[in-house]
Protein backbone atom coordinates (compact mmCIF):
# COMPACT_ATOMS: atom_id res chain seq x y z
CA UNK A 1 0.00 0.00 0.00
CA UNK A 2 2.53 2.28 0.72
CA UNK A 3 4.94 1.22 -1.86
CA UNK A 4 1.81 1.82 -4.47
CA UNK A 5 1.55 5.14 -2.45
CA UNK A 6 5.28 6.29 -3.37
CA UNK A 7 4.35 5.38 -6.90
CA UNK A 8 1.21 7.59 -7.12
CA UNK A 9 4.10 10.06 -8.26
CA UNK A 10 5.14 7.76 -10.64
CA UNK A 11 6.13 9.13 -14.02
CA UNK A 12 6.02 5.68 -15.35
CA UNK A 13 9.06 3.73 -17.01
CA UNK A 14 11.15 7.05 -16.94
CA UNK A 15 14.11 8.39 -14.67
CA UNK A 16 15.65 5.46 -11.66
CA UNK A 17 15.28 4.65 -8.34
CA UNK A 18 17.67 6.34 -6.03
CA UNK A 19 18.07 4.88 -2.83
CA UNK A 20 18.63 6.95 0.10
CA UNK A 21 19.56 4.66 3.67
CA UNK A 22 16.54 5.02 5.97
CA UNK A 23 18.08 5.53 9.25
CA UNK A 24 21.28 8.05 8.28
CA UNK A 25 19.71 9.67 4.45
CA UNK A 26 23.33 8.52 2.92
CA UNK A 27 23.00 7.51 -0.87
CA UNK A 28 22.93 4.13 -1.09
CA UNK A 29 23.08 3.29 -4.97
CA UNK A 30 20.56 3.35 -7.84
CA UNK A 31 18.74 0.80 -9.92
CA UNK A 32 17.28 1.28 -13.21
CA UNK A 33 13.60 1.71 -13.59
CA UNK A 34 13.11 -0.68 -16.45
CA UNK A 35 10.20 -1.35 -19.17
CA UNK A 36 8.15 -3.33 -20.58
CA UNK A 37 10.08 -4.40 -23.21
CA UNK A 38 13.00 -4.97 -20.85
CA UNK A 39 10.85 -7.56 -18.74
CA UNK A 40 9.88 -9.05 -21.73
CA UNK A 41 13.67 -10.12 -22.73
CA UNK A 42 14.04 -11.04 -19.29
CA UNK A 43 11.00 -13.45 -19.35
CA UNK A 44 12.71 -14.86 -22.66
CA UNK A 45 16.12 -15.41 -21.66
CA UNK A 46 14.56 -17.09 -18.48
CA UNK A 47 12.49 -19.12 -20.40
CA UNK A 48 15.83 -20.56 -22.60
CA UNK A 49 17.58 -21.14 -19.70
CA UNK A 50 14.68 -23.00 -18.10
CA UNK A 51 14.68 -25.62 -20.75
CA UNK A 52 17.86 -27.11 -19.36
CA UNK A 53 16.97 -27.05 -16.22
CA UNK A 54 13.57 -27.93 -16.31
CA UNK A 55 14.98 -31.33 -18.03
CA UNK A 56 17.03 -32.24 -15.04
CA UNK A 57 15.96 -34.62 -12.15
CA UNK A 58 14.60 -32.92 -8.60
CA UNK A 59 17.67 -34.47 -7.12
CA UNK A 60 20.03 -32.99 -9.68
CA UNK A 61 18.55 -29.29 -9.23
CA UNK A 62 18.74 -29.90 -5.17
CA UNK A 63 22.36 -30.79 -5.81
CA UNK A 64 23.33 -28.28 -7.48
CA UNK A 65 20.74 -25.77 -5.38
CA UNK A 66 23.59 -26.04 -2.81
CA UNK A 67 26.10 -23.67 -4.42
CA UNK A 68 24.20 -20.51 -4.28
CA UNK A 69 23.32 -21.48 -0.29
CA UNK A 70 26.70 -21.85 0.50
CA UNK A 71 27.23 -18.40 -1.04
CA UNK A 72 24.25 -17.10 1.06
CA UNK A 73 25.35 -18.63 3.80
CA UNK A 74 29.34 -17.46 3.55
CA UNK A 75 28.64 -13.92 2.74
CA UNK A 76 25.90 -13.77 5.52
CA UNK A 77 27.32 -11.30 7.75
CA UNK A 78 27.57 -8.40 3.96
CA UNK A 79 23.86 -9.93 3.37
CA UNK A 80 22.40 -8.98 6.63
CA UNK A 81 24.20 -5.61 6.56
CA UNK A 82 23.03 -5.02 3.53
CA UNK A 83 19.22 -5.65 4.45
CA UNK A 84 19.89 -3.33 7.18
CA UNK A 85 21.48 -0.55 5.84
CA UNK A 86 18.35 -0.78 2.81
CA UNK A 87 15.65 -1.66 5.30
CA UNK A 88 16.18 0.27 8.50
CA UNK A 89 15.60 -2.98 10.58
CA UNK A 90 18.21 -4.03 13.19
CA UNK A 91 21.65 -5.88 12.39
CA UNK A 92 20.13 -8.98 13.97
CA UNK A 93 16.85 -9.06 12.65
CA UNK A 94 18.52 -8.94 9.50
CA UNK A 95 20.71 -12.02 10.22
CA UNK A 96 18.02 -13.99 11.57
CA UNK A 97 15.11 -12.85 9.83
CA UNK A 98 15.94 -12.60 5.91
CA UNK A 99 19.23 -14.81 5.64
CA UNK A 100 18.96 -17.70 8.67
CA UNK A 101 15.45 -18.16 7.41
CA UNK A 102 16.27 -18.35 3.66
CA UNK A 103 19.09 -20.75 4.36
CA UNK A 104 17.34 -23.13 6.35
CA UNK A 105 14.53 -23.07 3.32
CA UNK A 106 16.94 -24.03 1.04
CA UNK A 107 18.49 -26.86 3.34
CA UNK A 108 15.29 -28.04 4.11
CA UNK A 109 13.87 -28.22 -0.09
CA UNK A 110 17.40 -29.22 -0.86
CA UNK A 111 16.16 -32.60 1.16
CA UNK A 112 12.83 -33.16 0.71
CA UNK A 113 12.01 -31.54 -2.62
CA UNK A 114 12.74 -35.27 -4.52
CA UNK A 115 9.84 -36.62 -2.22
CA UNK A 116 7.47 -33.81 -2.03
CA UNK A 117 7.57 -33.83 -6.04
CA UNK A 118 7.76 -37.51 -6.77
CA UNK A 119 5.19 -39.31 -8.73
CA UNK A 120 1.87 -40.23 -6.52
CA UNK A 121 -0.19 -42.88 -7.09
CA UNK A 122 -3.91 -42.81 -6.33
CA UNK A 123 -6.02 -45.24 -5.12
CA UNK A 124 -9.08 -46.12 -7.54
CA UNK A 125 -12.00 -47.19 -6.51
CA UNK A 126 -14.30 -48.34 -9.28
CA UNK A 127 -12.02 -48.31 -12.19
CA UNK A 128 -9.62 -50.59 -10.64
CA UNK A 129 -8.75 -52.31 -13.21
CA UNK A 130 -6.54 -48.81 -14.02
CA UNK A 131 -3.52 -47.49 -12.44
CA UNK A 132 -3.37 -43.40 -12.24
CA UNK A 133 -0.74 -41.31 -10.81
CA UNK A 134 -0.09 -37.89 -10.65
CA UNK A 135 3.53 -35.88 -11.94
CA UNK A 136 5.12 -32.74 -11.12
CA UNK A 137 6.42 -30.69 -14.24
CA UNK A 138 7.51 -27.62 -13.86
CA UNK A 139 5.38 -24.73 -15.22
CA UNK A 140 8.07 -22.59 -16.59
CA UNK A 141 8.67 -19.01 -15.69
CA UNK A 142 7.68 -17.52 -12.68
CA UNK A 143 7.36 -13.62 -11.64
CA UNK A 144 8.07 -12.90 -8.23
CA UNK A 145 7.19 -9.47 -7.14
CA UNK A 146 8.23 -8.44 -3.63
CA UNK A 147 7.83 -5.72 -0.89
CA UNK A 148 10.10 -3.75 1.41
CA UNK A 149 9.75 -5.03 4.48
CA UNK A 150 11.74 -8.40 4.02
CA UNK A 151 13.57 -7.68 0.57
CA UNK A 152 15.86 -10.82 0.58
CA UNK A 153 13.89 -13.53 2.31
CA UNK A 154 10.63 -13.03 0.62
CA UNK A 155 11.39 -12.39 -2.86
CA UNK A 156 14.70 -14.81 -3.13
CA UNK A 157 13.08 -17.05 -1.05
CA UNK A 158 9.93 -17.68 -3.38
CA UNK A 159 12.34 -17.66 -6.18
CA UNK A 160 14.71 -20.23 -5.39
CA UNK A 161 11.27 -22.28 -4.35
CA UNK A 162 10.26 -21.71 -7.71
CA UNK A 163 13.30 -23.21 -9.05
CA UNK A 164 13.16 -26.24 -6.61
CA UNK A 165 10.17 -27.01 -9.05
CA UNK A 166 12.19 -26.74 -12.10
CA UNK A 167 11.27 -23.47 -12.99
CA UNK A 168 13.39 -20.16 -13.88
CA UNK A 169 12.29 -16.97 -11.63
CA UNK A 170 12.54 -13.28 -12.94
CA UNK A 171 11.80 -10.80 -9.67
CA UNK A 172 10.42 -7.34 -9.12
CA UNK A 173 11.79 -6.22 -6.11
CA UNK A 174 10.16 -2.97 -4.10
CA UNK A 175 10.90 -0.23 -5.76
CA UNK A 176 12.09 0.97 -1.89
CA UNK A 177 14.64 -1.92 -1.65
CA UNK A 178 16.29 -2.88 -5.06
CA UNK A 179 19.47 -3.23 -4.07
CA UNK A 180 19.50 -6.23 -2.06
CA UNK A 181 18.27 -8.48 -4.66
CA UNK A 182 20.69 -6.76 -6.99
CA UNK A 183 23.36 -8.47 -4.20
CA UNK A 184 21.31 -11.46 -4.12
CA UNK A 185 21.85 -11.65 -8.14
CA UNK A 186 25.23 -11.42 -7.42
CA UNK A 187 26.13 -13.60 -5.25
CA UNK A 188 24.06 -16.02 -7.49
CA UNK A 189 25.88 -15.79 -10.71
CA UNK A 190 28.94 -15.95 -8.29
CA UNK A 191 27.13 -19.51 -7.64
CA UNK A 192 26.49 -20.01 -11.44
CA UNK A 193 30.53 -20.34 -11.83
CA UNK A 194 30.78 -23.03 -9.47
CA UNK A 195 28.09 -25.19 -10.70
CA UNK A 196 28.05 -26.19 -13.99
CA UNK A 197 24.33 -27.00 -13.93
CA UNK A 198 23.35 -23.43 -12.61
CA UNK A 199 22.87 -20.59 -15.35
CA UNK A 200 22.69 -16.81 -14.47
CA UNK A 201 19.64 -16.64 -16.45
CA UNK A 202 17.56 -18.90 -14.41
CA UNK A 203 17.68 -15.92 -11.88
CA UNK A 204 16.63 -12.49 -13.18
CA UNK A 205 16.10 -9.57 -11.37
CA UNK A 206 13.89 -6.41 -13.34
CA UNK A 207 14.20 -3.13 -11.30
CA UNK A 208 11.31 -0.58 -11.49
CA UNK A 209 8.06 0.86 -9.66
CA UNK A 210 4.57 -0.45 -9.76
CA UNK A 211 4.47 -0.20 -13.87
CA UNK A 212 7.71 -2.84 -14.04
CA UNK A 213 5.45 -4.90 -11.81
CA UNK A 214 2.56 -4.73 -13.50
CA UNK A 215 4.55 -5.41 -17.07
CA UNK A 216 6.13 -8.65 -15.11
CA UNK A 217 2.27 -10.12 -15.21
CA UNK A 218 1.82 -9.20 -18.52
CA UNK A 219 4.90 -10.83 -20.13
CA UNK A 220 4.34 -14.59 -20.48
CA UNK A 221 5.31 -15.87 -17.56
CA UNK A 222 3.11 -18.57 -16.49
CA UNK A 223 2.66 -18.00 -12.67
CA UNK A 224 3.01 -15.03 -10.60
CA UNK A 225 4.09 -14.92 -6.73
CA UNK A 226 2.89 -11.81 -5.10
CA UNK A 227 3.53 -10.32 -1.81
CA UNK A 228 2.38 -6.94 -1.00
CA UNK A 229 -0.73 -4.75 -0.09
CA UNK A 230 -4.17 -6.12 -0.63
CA UNK A 231 -5.01 -3.88 -3.14
CA UNK A 232 -1.98 -4.39 -5.64
CA UNK A 233 -2.61 -8.18 -4.98
CA UNK A 234 -5.86 -7.84 -6.00
CA UNK A 235 -4.71 -5.99 -9.55
CA UNK A 236 -1.81 -8.71 -9.99
CA UNK A 237 -5.11 -11.21 -9.08
CA UNK A 238 -6.99 -9.41 -12.20
CA UNK A 239 -3.79 -9.34 -14.96
CA UNK A 240 -3.42 -13.21 -14.05
CA UNK A 241 -7.06 -13.99 -14.74
CA UNK A 242 -6.86 -12.05 -17.79
CA UNK A 243 -4.30 -14.58 -18.58
CA UNK A 244 -5.54 -17.55 -16.83
CA UNK A 245 -1.51 -18.22 -15.10
CA UNK A 246 -1.85 -18.89 -11.48
CA UNK A 247 -1.26 -16.60 -8.83
CA UNK A 248 0.19 -16.94 -5.21
CA UNK A 249 -0.93 -13.83 -3.38
CA UNK A 250 0.45 -13.04 0.10
CA UNK A 251 -0.94 -10.18 1.23
CA UNK A 252 -1.54 -7.29 4.84
CA UNK A 253 -2.90 -8.46 7.55
CA UNK A 254 -4.51 -6.55 11.11
CA UNK A 255 -3.34 -9.54 13.45
CA UNK A 256 -5.52 -10.16 16.23
CA UNK A 257 -3.89 -12.06 19.90
CA UNK A 258 -6.15 -13.32 22.25
CA UNK A 259 -5.25 -14.07 26.02
CA UNK A 260 -6.58 -16.03 28.41
CA UNK A 261 -7.10 -15.47 32.05
CA UNK A 262 -4.70 -18.56 32.57
CA UNK A 263 -1.79 -17.66 30.27
CA UNK A 264 1.37 -16.99 31.71
CA UNK A 265 1.95 -13.27 32.07
CA UNK A 266 5.91 -13.29 31.51
CA UNK A 267 5.94 -14.74 27.87
CA UNK A 268 2.76 -13.39 26.58
CA UNK A 269 4.28 -10.32 27.37
CA UNK A 270 7.68 -11.30 25.97
CA UNK A 271 5.54 -12.51 23.08
CA UNK A 272 3.51 -9.76 22.82
CA UNK A 273 6.53 -7.35 22.72
CA UNK A 274 8.43 -9.03 19.95
CA UNK A 275 5.09 -10.06 17.92
CA UNK A 276 4.17 -6.01 17.75
CA UNK A 277 7.56 -4.18 17.68
CA UNK A 278 10.04 -6.65 15.44
CA UNK A 279 11.23 -4.64 12.19
CA UNK A 280 9.34 -1.82 14.02
CA UNK A 281 5.87 -3.34 13.29
CA UNK A 282 6.50 -3.47 9.60
CA UNK A 283 5.55 -7.67 9.25
CA UNK A 284 2.72 -8.34 7.82
CA UNK A 285 2.44 -10.94 10.93
CA UNK A 286 2.87 -8.23 13.30
CA UNK A 287 0.49 -8.26 16.46
CA UNK A 288 -1.68 -5.20 16.61
CA UNK A 289 -4.79 -5.78 18.46
CA UNK A 290 -4.85 -7.75 21.69
CA UNK A 291 -8.35 -9.09 23.36
CA UNK A 292 -7.55 -9.50 26.56
CA UNK A 293 -9.49 -11.54 29.41
CA UNK A 294 -10.02 -8.21 31.65
CA UNK A 295 -8.87 -9.70 35.36
CA UNK A 296 -5.40 -10.22 34.30
CA UNK A 297 -5.85 -6.95 31.24
CA UNK A 298 -4.03 -4.76 33.75
CA UNK A 299 -1.21 -6.60 34.58
CA UNK A 300 -0.28 -7.83 31.25
CA UNK A 301 -0.68 -4.06 29.83
CA UNK A 302 1.96 -2.98 32.17
CA UNK A 303 4.32 -5.75 31.86
CA UNK A 304 4.50 -5.27 27.85
CA UNK A 305 4.75 -1.13 28.67
CA UNK A 306 7.60 -1.98 31.49
CA UNK A 307 9.69 -4.07 28.73
CA UNK A 308 8.81 -1.55 25.47
CA UNK A 309 10.78 1.01 28.06
CA UNK A 310 13.50 -1.39 27.91
CA UNK A 311 14.32 -1.52 23.95
CA UNK A 312 17.00 0.25 22.47
CA UNK A 313 16.12 2.15 19.23
CA UNK A 314 18.72 4.05 17.02
CA UNK A 315 21.46 2.89 14.12
CA UNK A 316 20.42 -0.61 13.19
CA UNK A 317 23.37 -1.16 12.12
CA UNK A 318 24.39 -1.44 15.71
CA UNK A 319 24.05 -4.65 16.78
CA UNK A 320 22.93 -3.73 20.55
CA UNK A 321 19.72 -1.85 19.28
CA UNK A 322 16.27 -3.75 19.06
CA UNK A 323 14.29 -0.98 17.31
CA UNK A 324 15.53 0.25 13.90
CA UNK A 325 14.58 3.39 11.37
CA UNK A 326 11.00 2.89 9.62
CA UNK A 327 11.76 2.15 6.11
CA UNK A 328 9.29 3.96 3.96
CA UNK A 329 8.68 7.52 5.19
CA UNK A 330 4.85 8.05 4.17
CA UNK A 331 4.16 4.73 6.46
CA UNK A 332 4.72 6.81 9.38
CA UNK A 333 1.98 9.41 8.43
CA UNK A 334 -0.11 6.23 8.17
CA UNK A 335 0.50 5.25 11.65
CA UNK A 336 -0.07 8.61 13.08
CA UNK A 337 -3.38 8.84 11.59
CA UNK A 338 -4.02 5.53 12.96
CA UNK A 339 -3.13 6.54 16.07
CA UNK A 340 -4.84 9.81 16.65
CA UNK A 341 -7.99 8.02 15.59
CA UNK A 342 -7.65 5.90 18.24
CA UNK A 343 -6.76 8.64 20.90
CA UNK A 344 -10.03 10.35 19.30
CA UNK A 345 -11.46 7.31 20.63
CA UNK A 346 -10.72 7.44 23.94
CA UNK A 347 -7.41 5.09 23.76
CA UNK A 348 -5.06 6.26 26.38
CA UNK A 349 -1.13 5.97 24.95
CA UNK A 350 0.64 3.86 27.94
CA UNK A 351 4.40 4.58 26.08
CA UNK A 352 5.51 6.05 23.00
CA UNK A 353 3.56 7.61 20.62
CA UNK A 354 5.47 10.36 18.58
CA UNK A 355 7.61 9.71 15.91
CA UNK A 356 10.91 11.50 16.04
CA UNK A 357 12.27 11.68 12.30
CA UNK A 358 11.84 8.32 11.08
CA UNK A 359 12.29 6.51 14.62
CA UNK A 360 8.98 5.38 15.33
CA UNK A 361 8.31 4.46 19.06
CA UNK A 362 7.10 1.58 20.43
CA UNK A 363 3.71 2.65 21.79
CA UNK A 364 1.02 0.61 23.42
CA UNK A 365 -2.53 2.24 24.17
CA UNK A 366 -4.89 0.64 25.98
CA UNK A 367 -8.61 1.53 26.38
CA UNK A 368 -8.73 1.24 22.90
CA UNK A 369 -12.45 0.69 21.50
CA UNK A 370 -12.69 -2.22 19.29
CA UNK A 371 -13.95 -1.31 15.80
CA UNK A 372 -11.58 2.18 16.01
CA UNK A 373 -9.33 1.99 13.09
CA UNK A 374 -6.56 0.36 14.76
CA UNK A 375 -8.57 -2.47 15.12
CA UNK A 376 -9.30 -2.70 11.48
CA UNK A 377 -6.38 -1.51 9.35
CA UNK A 378 -2.64 -2.28 8.90
CA UNK A 379 -0.40 0.48 10.29
CA UNK A 380 2.18 -1.67 9.13
CA UNK A 381 3.92 0.78 12.54
CA UNK A 382 5.25 -0.33 16.11
CA UNK A 383 1.31 0.33 17.27
CA UNK A 384 -0.05 -1.95 19.92
CA UNK A 385 -3.42 -1.85 20.83
CA UNK A 386 -5.15 -3.49 24.20
CA UNK A 387 -8.50 -4.29 24.31
CA UNK A 388 -9.84 -5.60 27.72
CA UNK A 389 -12.65 -8.48 27.22
CA UNK A 390 -15.09 -10.07 29.09
CA UNK A 391 -15.15 -13.37 27.98
CA UNK A 392 -13.45 -15.73 25.35
CA UNK A 393 -16.25 -15.97 23.07
CA UNK A 394 -16.28 -11.64 22.65
CA UNK A 395 -12.35 -12.44 21.69
CA UNK A 396 -13.18 -14.81 19.34
CA UNK A 397 -15.81 -12.56 17.68
CA UNK A 398 -13.54 -9.61 17.52
CA UNK A 399 -10.53 -11.20 16.28
CA UNK A 400 -12.56 -12.97 13.46
CA UNK A 401 -14.23 -9.58 12.61
CA UNK A 402 -11.96 -8.34 10.18
CA UNK A 403 -11.58 -8.42 6.35
CA UNK A 404 -8.23 -10.29 6.53
CA UNK A 405 -6.90 -13.06 7.96
CA UNK A 406 -3.47 -13.62 8.17
CA UNK A 407 -1.93 -14.57 11.31
CA UNK A 408 -3.79 -14.93 14.83
CA UNK A 409 -2.18 -15.44 18.17
CA UNK A 410 -3.90 -17.28 21.01
CA UNK A 411 -2.08 -16.97 24.50
CA UNK A 412 -3.42 -19.28 27.28
CA UNK A 413 -2.21 -21.12 29.91
CA UNK A 414 -3.43 -24.68 28.67
CA UNK A 415 -2.19 -25.27 25.66
CA UNK A 416 -4.79 -27.61 24.30
CA UNK A 417 -7.37 -24.79 25.47
CA UNK A 418 -5.42 -22.50 23.04
CA UNK A 419 -5.19 -25.20 20.30
CA UNK A 420 -10.01 -25.37 20.34
CA UNK A 421 -9.53 -21.14 20.42
CA UNK A 422 -6.89 -21.35 17.49
CA UNK A 423 -9.24 -23.58 15.54
CA UNK A 424 -11.96 -20.98 15.52
CA UNK A 425 -9.85 -18.19 14.52
CA UNK A 426 -9.98 -16.85 10.68
CA UNK A 427 -6.64 -16.66 9.70
CA UNK A 428 -4.21 -18.86 7.58
CA UNK A 429 -2.20 -19.57 10.47
CA UNK A 430 -2.63 -19.49 14.63
CA UNK A 431 0.07 -19.93 16.69
CA UNK A 432 -0.35 -20.82 20.21
CA UNK A 433 1.98 -19.10 22.88
CA UNK A 434 4.22 -18.16 20.24
CA UNK A 435 4.45 -14.82 17.92
CA UNK A 436 4.84 -14.34 14.18
CA UNK A 437 8.65 -16.34 13.11
CA UNK A 438 5.96 -19.50 11.70
CA UNK A 439 7.65 -18.15 8.24
CA UNK A 440 10.93 -19.41 9.45
CA UNK A 441 9.49 -23.10 9.30
CA UNK A 442 9.34 -23.61 5.72
CA UNK A 443 7.55 -27.41 6.27
CA UNK A 444 4.26 -25.27 7.28
CA UNK A 445 2.22 -23.19 5.05
CA UNK A 446 2.18 -19.64 4.55
CA UNK A 447 -0.82 -18.28 4.22
CA UNK A 448 -3.66 -15.87 4.31
CA UNK A 449 -7.39 -16.59 4.07
CA UNK A 450 -10.21 -13.92 3.15
CA UNK A 451 -8.18 -10.53 1.69
CA UNK A 452 -5.14 -11.57 3.28
CA UNK A 453 -4.11 -13.88 0.21
CA UNK A 454 -4.46 -16.84 -2.27
CA UNK A 455 -2.88 -19.95 -2.08
CA UNK A 456 0.67 -20.45 -0.19
CA UNK A 457 4.27 -20.35 -0.18
CA UNK A 458 6.77 -22.81 1.82
CA UNK A 459 5.51 -26.64 2.87
CA UNK A 460 4.45 -29.09 0.73
CA UNK A 461 1.66 -27.68 -1.28
CA UNK A 462 3.29 -24.66 -1.85
CA UNK A 463 5.78 -26.47 -3.87
CA UNK A 464 3.71 -28.64 -5.28
CA UNK A 465 1.95 -25.48 -6.56
CA UNK A 466 4.67 -24.04 -8.76
CA UNK A 467 4.41 -27.26 -10.73
CA UNK A 468 1.55 -28.59 -13.25
CA UNK A 469 0.26 -31.28 -11.71
CA UNK A 470 -0.92 -33.80 -14.48
CA UNK A 471 -2.32 -36.73 -14.16
CA UNK A 472 -1.47 -40.14 -15.98
CA UNK A 473 -3.54 -43.29 -15.90
CA UNK A 474 -2.74 -46.91 -17.63
CA UNK A 475 -3.97 -49.92 -17.65
CA UNK A 476 -2.77 -52.33 -14.56
CA UNK A 477 -4.66 -55.54 -15.25
CA UNK A 478 -7.35 -56.69 -17.43
CA UNK A 479 -4.69 -55.52 -20.09
CA UNK A 480 -6.63 -58.68 -22.79
CA UNK A 481 -9.81 -56.61 -23.11
CA UNK A 482 -10.23 -54.84 -26.36
CA UNK A 483 -12.83 -52.87 -24.77
CA UNK A 484 -14.35 -51.68 -21.32
CA UNK A 485 -18.34 -52.27 -20.78
CA UNK A 486 -19.43 -49.08 -20.91
CA UNK A 487 -18.06 -47.89 -24.59
CA UNK A 488 -20.27 -48.60 -28.00
CA UNK A 489 -22.26 -50.37 -28.52
CA UNK A 490 -25.13 -49.31 -25.86
CA UNK A 491 -27.52 -51.74 -25.09
CA UNK A 492 -30.62 -52.47 -22.92
CA UNK A 493 -28.98 -55.87 -21.96
CA UNK A 494 -25.86 -53.61 -20.96
CA UNK A 495 -28.29 -51.00 -18.87
CA UNK A 496 -29.29 -53.60 -17.13
CA UNK A 497 -26.53 -54.57 -15.78
CA UNK A 498 -25.32 -51.33 -14.53
CA UNK A 499 -28.78 -50.70 -13.34
CA UNK A 500 -28.18 -54.13 -11.47
CA UNK A 501 -24.69 -52.67 -10.08
CA UNK A 502 -25.98 -49.45 -8.72
CA UNK A 503 -28.46 -51.04 -6.65
CA UNK A 504 -26.58 -53.84 -5.31
CA UNK A 505 -23.27 -51.88 -4.80
CA UNK A 506 -25.03 -48.84 -3.16
CA UNK A 507 -28.38 -49.57 -2.10
CA UNK A 508 -28.15 -51.21 1.16
CA UNK A 509 -28.08 -54.48 0.14
CA UNK A 510 -25.96 -56.99 1.05
CA UNK A 511 -23.43 -56.39 -1.72
CA UNK A 512 -23.15 -52.42 -0.37
CA UNK A 513 -22.15 -53.93 2.95
CA UNK A 514 -19.32 -55.88 2.24
CA UNK A 515 -18.03 -53.11 0.26
CA UNK A 516 -17.97 -50.89 3.04
CA UNK A 517 -16.46 -53.84 5.04
CA UNK A 518 -13.29 -54.67 2.96
CA UNK A 519 -13.31 -50.47 2.55
CA UNK A 520 -13.96 -50.32 -1.28
P1 LIG B 1 2.80 -2.82 -2.40
O1 LIG B 1 1.56 -3.56 -2.74
O2 LIG B 1 2.76 -1.36 -2.43
O3 LIG B 1 3.98 -3.24 -3.38
C1 LIG B 1 4.41 -4.57 -3.49
C2 LIG B 1 5.08 -4.76 -4.84
O4 LIG B 1 4.12 -4.64 -5.87
C3 LIG B 1 6.16 -3.73 -5.14
O5 LIG B 1 7.28 -4.40 -5.71
C4 LIG B 1 5.49 -2.83 -6.16
O6 LIG B 1 6.39 -2.18 -7.04
C5 LIG B 1 4.63 -3.82 -6.91
N1 LIG B 1 3.50 -3.25 -7.64
C6 LIG B 1 2.88 -2.06 -7.46
N2 LIG B 1 1.86 -1.92 -8.34
C7 LIG B 1 1.83 -3.06 -9.08
C8 LIG B 1 0.98 -3.56 -10.12
N3 LIG B 1 -0.04 -2.84 -10.58
N4 LIG B 1 1.22 -4.77 -10.62
C9 LIG B 1 2.24 -5.53 -10.14
N5 LIG B 1 3.08 -5.13 -9.16
C10 LIG B 1 2.87 -3.90 -8.64
O7 LIG B 1 3.26 -3.39 -0.98
P2 LIG B 1 4.47 -2.88 -0.06
O8 LIG B 1 4.10 -1.58 0.53
O9 LIG B 1 5.76 -3.00 -0.80
O10 LIG B 1 4.48 -4.00 1.08
C11 LIG B 1 3.75 -3.84 2.25
C12 LIG B 1 2.53 -4.74 2.21
O11 LIG B 1 2.93 -6.08 1.96
C13 LIG B 1 1.80 -4.79 3.54
O12 LIG B 1 0.41 -4.76 3.31
C14 LIG B 1 2.20 -6.14 4.11
O13 LIG B 1 1.28 -6.69 5.01
C15 LIG B 1 2.31 -6.96 2.87
N6 LIG B 1 3.15 -8.14 3.10
C16 LIG B 1 2.56 -9.36 3.12
C17 LIG B 1 3.33 -10.49 3.40
C18 LIG B 1 2.72 -11.86 3.44
O14 LIG B 1 3.48 -12.82 3.41
N7 LIG B 1 1.41 -12.01 3.51
C19 LIG B 1 4.69 -10.35 3.62
C20 LIG B 1 5.25 -9.08 3.58
C21 LIG B 1 4.48 -7.98 3.31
Amino acid sequence: MVALAQAAGDAGFVDKLVIHSPSSGALLGEAPVQTAEDVRDAVARARKAQAAWGALSVRERCHALRAFRHKVAQHADDLARAVSTENGKPLQEALVHDVLPFCDLMAYFERRAPGILAPQSISLHLMMQRRSYLHCVPRGVVGVIGPWNFPFSIPIGDAVMALFAGNAAVIKPSEVTPLIALQAKALWDEACKDEPRLHPDLIQIVTGRGLTGAALCTSGVDQVMFTGSVPTGKKVAVACAERLIPCVLELGGINPAIVTADADIERTAHAILWGAFANSGQVCASISRVYVARPIAEQLTARVVELAGTLVQGDPLNADNELGAMTFLPQIAIGQAILDDAIAQGARVRCGGTPNGRYFPPTVLDNVAHGSRITQDESFTPLLAFVPVDDTETAIRYANDSDKGLMAYVFAGDEEQGARIAERLEAGTTMVNNAIDSHGAPGTPWQGVKQSGLGQVHSAQGLRDLCQVRHVQTRSWLPWMSKELWWYPYSPKVYGVFLQAVKSLWGGGGVDRIMRAIGK
